[in-house]
């Protein structure tokens, strides 16, 4: 399947991106291709983990916005599902009487999955992280597919890469930049250049109105850990003069701190966000971006779209050759993923070469490896918030660092993504998506399964 730098970088709603964004997607999906009518019942199984924690991800309203004919970059502000926030499991859509029904047992082939069914036809989703879905044809082969096979068998690509080791030597024997080589494909995938840009600039837009508004929005996040949203005090605290940080030469960190938090209480709540690659990490890359739009001088007028490009061509090879999904390899496939593609476009449009850029990703996912996923309730706020905020200082000084150095280094990122595969295999489930280890199990909420 091609991957674009649009369906990575998609724009959505919280909290979640395979429990709201996916489900969403896979009714729209339905409705577009079988255009169910009142004739019959429309039966939607919510299987595995989107039952398990659907209702507090609002899964069963994404589901009924998406037969509503709703894309989740579309749907109005006051249709936004929130935590907790449930709709009845007998109701219409469109005339449409319909059912859900919520089996918490997962099916073999993964653990997010939803069935329609509508009179003879039934047709089944998995929501793959991320907020990509794919049928059960899809999905199957994905599985018996040669993964260096695997991109572009839909689009005859310019510049086929499967690996950082064959993007940087396509850089070196074409004389070009990462972002030239991945406009040069998305030009290829979406036959206008100016597709890509508009979505690039769209998801920065985003990005900058979603900090704008955990700034200002105040409370405590819903769901029922009674998690008072920070961003808008620590804001005041560090805007005034008499800030314990002012002068301090690493105040910049409180800002990126700062700019993380927002995001990801935004996505806790709900709120618009742009899956980074996923809501759950969906802070790590604004926060970088927005310290580089305040604290650095970029010589470029239009540097987040290279950014976004340089951090998308990482995305891809992680989602290529591991995962970008917690509920496969933990949190390293989250979070972790999106430190190493922030320190990459950090590098780029901090003026590193190829080498540099691919030694930075390298450095952030290496000192994320093994990051469990254990979010407490279920929810997607602790450690989840914090989380980010941590992995975008981190991915900051990656960038940094790899910037002094020559590119020269030992481990390679494909080695770092080879390795977060095996220890995502490796990982007991506790650790993964049942929120049954970890800190998941200090507060005493206990809640069977989460993702991100
Ligand atoms: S801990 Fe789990 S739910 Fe939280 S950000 Fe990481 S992968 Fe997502």
């Amino acid at each position: 399947m091609t991957i674009s730098v649009v369906d990575l970088f998609s724009i959505g709603i919280g909290p979640s991106s395979s429990h709201t964004v996916g489900p969403m997607r896979a009714a729209k999906r339905f409705l577009d291709e079988y255009a169910p009518t009142p004739a019959h019942t429309l039966v939607i199984t919510l299987h595995g983990s989107l039952a398990a924690t659907g209702k507090g991800h609002g899964t069963d309203r994404a589901i009924i916005l998406g037969l509503q004919g709703l894309e989740p970059d579309a749907v109005p502000a006051n249709h936004n599902p929130k935590p907790g926030d449930t709709i009845a499991a007998n109701g219409e859509v469109h005339s449409i009487p319909y059912r859900i029904i919520f089996d918490p047992v997962p099916l073999p082939e993964h653990p997010n999955a939803v069935t329609f069914t509508w009179g003879t036809i039934t047709q089944r989703y998995f929501s793959v992280g991320g907020g990509f879905i794919l049928s059960a044809e899809e999905l199957d082969a994905t599985a018996t597919n040669d993964s260096s096979q695997s991109s572009s068998n839909e689009t005859e690509l310019p510049f086929v890469f499967h690996t950082a080791t064959q993007l940087l030597q396509l850089c070196s024997d074409q004389g070009l930049t990462i972002p030239l080589i991945m406009r040069a494909n998305e030009e290829a995938i979406h036959g206008d250049l100016e597709i890509v840009n508009r979505h690039l600039d769209a998801v920065w837009h985003t990005m900058q109105q979603c900090v704008t508004a955990g700034l200002k929005n105040t409370g405590v996040l819903p769901g029922g850990l009674e998690v008072t949203r920070r961003a808008p005090d620590l804001y005041d605290r560090l805007s005034s003069p008499k800030s314990k940080f002012a002068g301090d030469p690493l105040s910049g960190m409180e800002w990126v701190n700062l700019y993380a938090l927002a995001v990801n209480e935004e996505n806790a709540a709900g709120g618009r966000v742009v899956t980074a690659p996923t809501n759950g990490a969906a802070g790590v890359i604004p926060a970088v971006m927005h310290y580089i739009a305040h604290f650095c001088q970029p010589e470029k007028k239009l540097w987040t779209r290279d950014f976004l490009l340089t951090a998308g061509a990482v995305g891809m090879i992680i989602k290529e050759n591991a995962s970008i999904s917690g509920a496969e390899v933990g949190c390293q496939g989250e979070v972790g993923s999106a430190a190493a593609m922030a320190a990459a476009g950090t590098c780029q449009v901090l003026g590193g070469t190829p080498a540099q850029i691919e030694n930075a990703a390298e450095i952030a996912l290496e000192h994320n490896l093994g990051l469990t996923c254990d979010p407490v309730g279920g929810l997607v706020q602790i450690p989840c918030i914090e989380r980010n905020a941590i992995a975008s200082v981190q991915a900051i000084n990656a960038a940094r660092l790899a910037l002094l150095g020559t590119g020269i280094h030992r481990i390679s990122l494909d080695d770092a993504v080879q390795t977060m595969a095996e220890t995502g295999r490796d990982m007991m489930g506790k650790y993964k998506e049942t929120a049954t280890g970890g800190l998941a199990i200090r507060i005493g909420i206990p809640v069977a399964i989460t993702e991100c």
